[in-house]
C-alpha cells in the first residue's frame, strides 16, 4: 500500500479534497494520511461532518492575526516532523493557500514527490491574488504531477514548460463535492435559514473574504446596502466567512436592511443548496465560481480579474470588480434583462462531471507505477 498523504488547512481546500480522500480510502492500493493545518479552524470542523472523515493529524498551526511567514514557518517545522515519522510515498496537496506552497516545498526538500489537485490556475499577476498566484506557482515548480481542473490549466502549464507527460487533465473535485453534497438531507437548526429556502421570494446569495479586496470592503458593503435599498422584495442571504476583521467592516453598511440575513458561515450541504436557490450570486469567491456554474445560477464576480476564465468565457460568471457603482449597474442589468439573464444561465459547465477524484486517483497509480 502507498501512502498517500494529504495536506490542506482551509475551508475549499477541505471541500476539493474530500472526494479524493474518500475515493483513495476505497481504494486497496492506498493508505491515505490526512493531514489539516488548522488554517480554517471552525469552517474545516463543518466540512469534515459534512464528509464524514478526519485528519489522521491535526498540526493547529492557527492563531488570529499571525503574518503569512509565522504560519509558514509552524507549517514547515510541523511537516519537517511529520515526514520523518510517517514516511509518505506522495504528499498531494490542493489549490493556492499558504499551507499549499509550503507543504509542496517541505515535500520537495525531503525529497518526496508531489502532486497538485488543481494545478495550473494563473491570473497572470504574481501580485494579484495575493499570495495565490504565488502560491501555485511554487507549487507547480517542485510537483511531479500536475492536477489540471480545466483545458486553460493544462495550456498554461504546458506554456510555463511543463511536460506534458506530468499534466492530467482530470476536472475539478468540487463537483465531485458537490454531487456529493446534493444528494445529503437538510436538517435546518436555524430557522430563519429555513424560511428564506422555502420562500417563493427570488434570493441573493453573497460570499467575501479575499485578501487583495480587504481594503476595498466599504465599497461592496455600500453596493450591498444599495442593493439591498434598491430590491426590497428580494432576500440577500450573506453567510460571513470566519475572519471577524470581515464581520466588523461589511456587517454595519447591512445590519439595518431588513432583507439581509447575515449569518455564520453555512455547512456545504446547505451552502451548495443556497448556491442552486439564488437567483444570482454576488461573491468573490474561487470556489463558487466553478460551482455556481454547474448548478446554472449567474455569478457576479466582485473582482478585477480571475485565474478561473473558462467559466468567464462559458458565460456562467461575470467579473464586476469592487467598485459600487459598477457592481450595482451590473446587478440591475442582470435583474432588467431577462436576455442578459438568460446567457449567463445556459453555458457549459467547464469543470467535469464529477469523475475528478478517480481521474486523478488514475494519475497518481501511473506517478507511482501502481498496476
Ligand atoms: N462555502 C461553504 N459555506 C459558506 C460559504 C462557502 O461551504 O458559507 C464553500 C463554497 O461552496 C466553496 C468554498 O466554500 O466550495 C469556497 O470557499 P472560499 O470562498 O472561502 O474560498 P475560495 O474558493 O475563494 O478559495
Amino acid at each position: 500500500m502507498k501512502k498517500v498523504m494529504v495536506i490542506y488547512g482551509t475551508r475549499p481546500e477541505a471541500i476539493k479534497v474530500a472526494p479524493l480522500i474518500l475515493a483513495l480510502r476505497e481504494d486497496p492500493d492506498f493508505e491515505p494520511i490526512a493531514v489539516s493545518t488548522g488554517q480554517h479552524k471552525e469552517m474545516l470542523e463543518q466540512v469534515h461532518k459534512v464528509f464524514n472523515f478526519r485528519p489522521d493529524y491535526d498540526l493547529a498551526v492557527f492563531e488570529q492575526g499571525q503574518s503569512l511567514n509565522k504560519l509558514a514557518g509552524k507549517v514547515f517545522l510541523a511537516l519537517d516532523k511529520l515526514f520523518a515519522e510517517v514516511h509518505p510515498d506522495l504528499v498531494l496537496v490542493q489549490g493556492d493557500t499558504t499551507t499549499v506552497s509550503v507543504a509542496a516545498q517541505a515535500a520537495f526538500y525531503a525529497q518526496i514527490p508531489v502532486a497538485h489537485l488543481e494545478a495550473g490556475l494563473r491570473s497572470g499577476d504574481i501580485h494579484s491574488p495575493f499570495p495565490e498566484e504565488a502560491n501555485r506557482r511554487i507549487a507547480t515548480q517542485v510537483s511531479e504531477l500536475h492536477l489540471a481542473p480545466s483545458q486553460s490549466s493544462v495550456d498554461n502549464l504546458l506554456r510555463e514548460g511543463i511536460d506534458p507527460e506530468k499534466i492530467a487533465l482530470t476536472g475539478n473535485t468540487v463537483i465531485d463535492a458537490l454531487i456529493m453534497a446534493s444528494k445529503l438531507e437538510l436538517k435546518y437548526q436555524d430557522p430563519h435559514l429555513e424560511r428564506i429556502m422555502n420562500s417563493e421570494v427570488p434570493m441573493v446569495l453573497v460570499t467575501c473574504h479575499r485578501r487583495e479586496n480587504w481594503h476595498k470592503l466599504e465599497q461592496i458593503g455600500l453596493a450591498l446596502r444599495e442593493l439591498a435599498e434598491t430590491y426590497p422584495a428580494m432576500q440577500f442571504l450573506f453567510p460571513v466567512h470566519g475572519n471577524p476583521m470581515l464581520r466588523q467592516a461589511l456587517v454595519p453598511h447591512i445590519e439595518h436592511c431588513e432583507n439581509v440575513y447575515v449569518c455564520e458561515p453555512l455547512p456545504y450541504e446547505f451552502f451548495a443548496a443556497a448556491l442552486k436557490k439564488a437567483h444570482i450570486v454576488l461573491s468573490d469567491s474561487g470556489g463558487v465560481q466553478e460551482e455556481a456554474p454547474a448548478l446554472k445560477t449567474p455569478v457576479l464576480c466582485m473582482r478585477n480579474s480571475t485565474e478561473r476564465p473558462s467559466a468567464v468565457q462559458a458565460g456562467g460568471v461575470k467579473l464586476v470588480g469592487t467598485d459600487k457603482d459598477f457592481i450595482v449597474s451590473s446587478f440591475r442589468e442582470l435583474i432588467d434583462d431577462p436576455a442578459v439573464y438568460l446567457s449567463m444561465t445556459t453555458g457549459a459547465n467547464p469543470y467535469g462531471d464529477g469523475t475528478a477524484a478517480i481521474k486523478s486517483i488514475e494519475a497518481i497509480k501511473s506517478l507511482l507505477e501502481i498496476g
